[in-house]
């Protein structure tokens, strides 16, 4: 079942207006939340930055953080996902449908449309880690923003894939920023590098819980930028991302990254998460 403007549609009977502006402009924010053993993980941090977004956007959102928080769980219920099940939850909220033009039309009502689906962890390819390519990022300057458009991200997404990589990582003008889809750090020396959380990337909610994790148990964290070079000489890279959680990137454009297999930070920043689950899972 989704919710689609304040109804409950089975899947295939959904429909979108021909002028809503998430459809006709990506005018629209969302959030992926990630569901553990039939529970929300992190929550609050989605709930904050869904509504930094709407903020940022000149969005009024005419709900509650309680309200979002109850058609998430009615989502996850009706969707018959239980505490033996894994899953995500997509919440996005278009600005409205309204003739065509480019401005914020007066009055205008938001449409929020949600689902939950099972997803399995992707803990296998944690393991073993995926491949990358250095692209420019192409993007635009408000990529803190978790917006609808999504333009930028499919492109360079692409263009790793035609490269023969299996994701990408993006730098402007030789400083790295994230991934498509994900934040990436850089592991040299013990310590962790990863862009600060400013205009040029999404303010992710892994990150965050990656860097607390590590300044917890001794793992000092940098939040400065740092060049392709820099990145090139890494002992380890990984990125983060509520579906993709931690993943270590074995080889750039082609070339090992270390030992080119997953190294011993990224496993013990992994065995602190799985731990950090469990604890949230219990609660
Ligand atoms: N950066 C970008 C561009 C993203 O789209 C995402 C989310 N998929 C992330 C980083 C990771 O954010 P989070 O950890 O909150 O999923």
């Amino acid at each position: 079942m989704l919710y689609v403007g304040g109804k409950w549609v089975a899947e295939g009977e959904a429909a979108v207006h021909p002028e809503d502006r998430g459809y006709n402009f990506g005018d629209g924010i969302y959030e992926v939340v990630r569901i553990y053993k039939g529970k929300m993980f992190q929550w609050d941090a989605h709930i904050a930055r869904l509504f930094r977004s709407a903020r940022e956007i000149r969005m009024n959102l005419p709900w509650s953080a309680a309200e979002l928080g109850t058609l998430a769980r009615q989502l996850i219920d009706k969707n018959g996902i239980t505490e033996d099940d894994d899953a995500t939850l997509y919440l996005q909220i278009s600005r409205g449908a309204a003739p065509r033009v480019h401005d914020i039309p007066d009055s205008i009502e938001p449409v929020i449309m949600g689902f939950a689906r099972k997803k399995e962890r992707p803990l296998a390819e944690m393991k073993k880690g995926q491949t990358a390519q250095l692209i420019e990022d192409i993007r635009w300057l408000r990529c803190d923003i978790k917006t609808l458009n999504l333009l930028g991200a499919v492109l360079v997404k692409q263009y790793a894939k035609d490269a023969g990589a299996q994701d990408c990582i993006l730098h402007r003008n030789g400083i790295v920023t994230e991934c498509s889809s994900s934040n990436v750090f850089a592991v040299k020396n013990g310590a962790l590098y990863t862009h600060p959380a400013d205009h040029l990337i999404l303010h992710g909610i892994t990150r965050q819980v990656v860097i607390d994790l590590a300044r917890e148990n001794g793992i000092p964290v940098y939040e400065e930028a740092f060049t392709t070079d820099f990145l090139k000489q890494a002992d380890e890279l990984f990125l983060t991302s509520t579906t993709a959680e931690i993943m270590p990137i074995i080889a750039v454009d082609g070339q090992p990254v270390g030992e080119g297999s997953i190294g011993p930070v990224a496993l013990k920043l992994q065995d602190l998460f799985e731990q950090h689950i469990n604890a949230s899972v219990l609660v």
